[in-house]
């Protein structure tokens, strides 16, 4: 059914001035910590040690780019052993990133979540700041770095603790749900949280007859469409997925009838209804494995076409392509300088971090 009524801030004149985007702090690199910045040249050792990885890259970076990154590539691994520290990378992450340094690749709660398993003690964030607040939340005592504090999302940063608030003044009693794209001060004020993979599941399980969801109006609207469920948005949207249009999606299908569409519920409801699949990011990837289109049209952020042909070079992507400005502020350069320094360490008031981290478990709790 159709989403119920859809909010935003612009709905309340009594909403507090100033929008924090996000709730915890950038501590300072500690002193003393850092390493001197190590040899970045393109040796022999350079060239045997990276050729595995370059294997991995081939059919998308091209071999006359490899030596202006390998050598970053190299120092990085080398890196993170010595400081005994975990790369985790959004599947968003330029393929260097993804493929070259990282251990743990995947969507930002697989990341969160295969975060918790390893021994290291530190992680270094390749994803958003969101992302490394989640890391976080689910890794309390390991210390977690994001190579650049911008990283941000415009999801986000749509919506405060106090608009949650506003909300439940307005409609009382009503349950919460929060994308898990949203900052840990929004994840604090909410009953629980979801992902694009189990938003309907989660919406499902309050046994309410009306329920908020913020703060993607896409998302919401394609829950929606899957449930019962009365459905309250709120007016924020993904800048990389809201620019697709089932136009753009209409004239790959006339050029080519037998390519193959797949999207993200993050995207408008007239591209999705082009799409021959829609699912989360990991649910897209699982989908190509399976089906092994011979062409295809992924609707997504652009790196992950590239980190999926990296691994199935026979898929030719056709791509509408829309990058994410905020992802890539993450560069091997900057992951390198988070090594070399320790910075910048996330940090999120205790008190929140346990209300914020009540309400990503609940999700993780849920039976499948
Ligand atoms: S792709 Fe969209 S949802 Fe993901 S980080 Fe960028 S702006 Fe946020």
């Amino acid at each position: 059914m159709p989403i119920t009524g859809i909010y935003g801030p612009d709905d309340f004149t009594d909403r507090p001035q100033g929008h924090p985007s996000t709730s915890s702090r950038a501590a300072p690199a500690r002193t003393g910590a850092a390493l001197p910045m190590p040899s970045l040249q393109w040796t022999d050792e350079v060239e045997r040690a990276t050729a595995p990885l370059y294997e991995r890259v081939k059919h998308v970076i091209p071999s006359i780019e490899w030596p202006l990154m390998a050598p970053t590539i190299h120092a990085i691994n080398k890196l993170k052993r010595e400081r005994n520290a975990v790369i985790v990378a959004h599947n968003y992450q330029a393929p260097e990133i993804f493929h070259g340094v990282a251990d743990i690749g995947g969507d930002s709660l697989q990341l969160a979540v295969e975060a918790t398993k390893v021994k290291a003690d530190i992680i270094v964030q390749c994803g958003v700041h969101f992302m490394a607040e989640t890391s976080k939340l689910l890794n309390p005592d390991k210390t977690v770095l994001i190579p650049d504090t911008r990283a941000g999302c415009s999801l986000a940063a749509s919506i405060t603790g106090a608009d949650v608030r506003l909300l439940r003044q307005k409609f009382p009693g009503v349950p919460v749900v929060a994308y898990v794209n949203t900052s840990a001060e929004v994840k604090a004020e909410v009953d629980i949280c979801c992902t694009s993979s189990n938003a309907v599941q989660v919406v499902e399980s309050l046994n309410a007859p009306t329920v908020i969801f913020l703060p993607d109006r896409y998302l919401a609207t394609y829950v929606a469409s899957k449930t019962d469920v009365k459905i309250i948005a709120w007016k924020g949207a993904c800048e990389v997925h809201e620019r697709f249009t089932g136009d753009e999606l209409r004239a790959f299908r006339d050029a080519d009838p037998s390519v193959q569409i797949i999207a993200h519920p993050e995207c408008p409801p007239d591209v999705l209804a082009e799409a021959d699949f829609t699912g989360s990011t990991a649910h897209m990837i699982n989908w190509v494995r399976a089906k092994r289109p011979k062409r295809l049209v992924m609707i997504t952020e652009c790196s992950m076409a590239d980190n999926v042909r990296a691994e199935l070079p026979d898929v030719e992507m056709l791509r509408p392509c829309n990058l994410c400005p905020h992802m890539k502020r993450i560069t091997l350069s900057n992951i390198l300088e988070s090594l070399l320094t320790l910075g910048e360490e996330v940090t999120i008031d205790p008190a929140l971090a346990e209300r914020a981290r009540r309400s990503v478990e609940r999700m993780m709790n849920l039976k499948n």
